[in-house]
């Protein structure tokens, strides 16, 4: 077993890491930014080091201060958490040549998995059907890209390849606007990614976004855990999830599931991982795969019962999966709603010290939060403050538990999309479930 790991997160996610950790005995070193030695995970572990100041460029994004972190506490393992380097495929490399365990799959992997184009090329390799699109990375041809997009057939949807968190997306309707969209793509993904590649695709427009858990061993072992629902979107953005995804047979199930196992087999894939998917049409169409936990990974975990973040410890250190496919059994349905520092109608995010906050609880109600009274939720990261989930026998009886822990919570000193969540509840479209990508910003106007 890893004796001692590094957490390089913040946040909810540092928590729920911390907690994997204690439990299997591992000790625990927290890295946290000049503005975050307050957070709970911090207080609560072995050992912390403040890295650097409040940006995170500077801290938790800087690697040299991460990996000297690890080697002046004797860390043996550095778990990424979701977001910040997590999908960094040089991070992965230069904690590995430091000597570290990185609590993830290969490098390779990463770097494979992170281009989209060619995490899209391994796909079709492997079997799965993606998205009309491009091929590749669009040339910088004029009337080669102006064919392609008519072939493909208005809308289409430029992408960035290196893009990630619902940023660097642009769709076009005609002709008219397609060369300037390319450019205005490239230049906004060069700056926010590093990379100013982009592709393109059939703009699918009345999807829902599935996607599917899967968890694989050192050891040629690769099983899915079924598939999420997380249509539920603003900006591109997941605002609630949502396991199993209504509508979705057992059947259907397996065969994509086992799809996206051969698929990790196929190349070697070790840790946790999600396959995503746009489903249109009785018809599933693979976007992007996320080398990561994520942020919705404990919907599976209620209607599974496996622990996913104690899985990633285990399989970095070395262990087996311990189950077989056919071993996984789903009970039940569950239900996330992100809640966000932010003001529920204008979207603004809402720092502040929380004056009162009183957690919601009861049957089938989980919170993963790292706050509490006195905390002062800073503003230079995401805003996302609390998970609440919530299990039922049936998704009727999720949503139920789910408005009823939401009128629980008790929040001051800062605003928050609670209301938000609270009017899903009550939506006729949301209860009777299967509402596409696009539902929740016509709900707000947006559209
Ligand atoms: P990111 O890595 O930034 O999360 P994704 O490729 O996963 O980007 O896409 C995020 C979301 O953008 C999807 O869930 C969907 O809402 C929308 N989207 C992406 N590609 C398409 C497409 N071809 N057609 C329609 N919507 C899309």
């Amino acid at each position: 077993m890893l004796d001692k790991i590094l957490i390089a997160n913040r946040g909810e996610i540092a928590l729920r890491i911390l907690r994997a950790c204690q439990e299997l005995g591992i000790k625990t070193v927290a890295i946290h930014s000049s503005a975050d030695a307050n957070l709970k995970h911090v207080l609560l572990a072995d050992e912390t080091v403040c890295i650097g100041p409040p940006p995170s460029s500077d801290s938790y994004l800087n690697m040299a201060a991460i990996i000297a972190a690890a080697e002046v506490t004797d860390a043996v393992a550095i778990h990424p958490g979701y977001g910040f380097l997590s999908e960094n495929a040089d991070f992965a490399e230069r904690v590995q040549e430091s000597g570290f365990v990185f609590i993830g799959p290969e490098p390779k992997t990463i770097r494979l998995m992170g281009n989209k184009v060619s995490a899209i090329e391994a796909m079709k390799a492997a079997g799965i059907s993606c998205v009309p699109g491009s091929d590749g990375v669009l040339s910088e041809n004029n009337e080669e890209n102006a064919k392609l997009a008519r072939d493909i057939g208005y809308p289409v949807i430029i992408k960035a390849v290196g893009g990630g968190g619902g940023r660097g997306m642009r769709v076009v309707h005609s002709e008219a606007s397609l060369l300037n969209s390319i450019s205005l793509t490239k230049s906004e993904a060069l700056a926010a990614f590093g990379n100013g590649e982009t592709y393109m695709e059939k703009f699918l427009e009345y999807p829902r976004h599935i996607e599917f858990q899967v968890l694989a061993d050192n050891y040629g072992n690769a099983i899915h855990l079924g598939e999420r629902d997380c249509s539920m979107q603003r900006r591109h953005q997941k605002v609630v999830e949502e396991a199993p995804a209504p509508g979705i047979s057992t059947e259907i199930r397996t065969k994509i599931g086992t799809r996206c196992t051969r698929a990790c087999l196929d190349m070697g894939y070790r840790g946790v991982g999600t396959f995503e998917f746009l489903y249109q049409n009785e018809e599933f169409f693979f976007i992007e795969m996320n080398t990561r936990i994520q942020v919705e990974h404990p919907v599976t975990e209620m209607v599974t019962g496996i622990d996913l973040v104690r899985a990633q410890l285990l399989i970095a250190s070395g262990e087996p999966i311990s189950q077989q496919q056919d071993e996984i059994n789903w009970s039940g349905h569950a239900i996330e709603c992100r809640i966000n520092a932010e003001d529920p109608r204008t979207f603004m995010p809402s720092p502040g010290t929380v004056n009162l906050w009183h957690a919601p609880g009861g049957p089938g109600i989980r919170v993963d939060s790292h706050l509490y009274v006195g905390y002062e939720v800073p503003p230079y990261y995401d805003s996302l403050i609390a998970k609440v989930i919530a299990h039922g026998d049936s998704r009727e009886s999720a949503i139920a538990r789910m408005s009823t822990a939401l009128n629980e919570i008790v929040m001051e000193g800062i605003r928050t999309n609670v209301p938000l969540h609270q009017e899903i509840c009550q939506h006729a479209a949301f209860k009777a479930g299967g509402t596409d990508i696009n539902y929740l910003e016509k709900r707000l106007g947006l559209k």
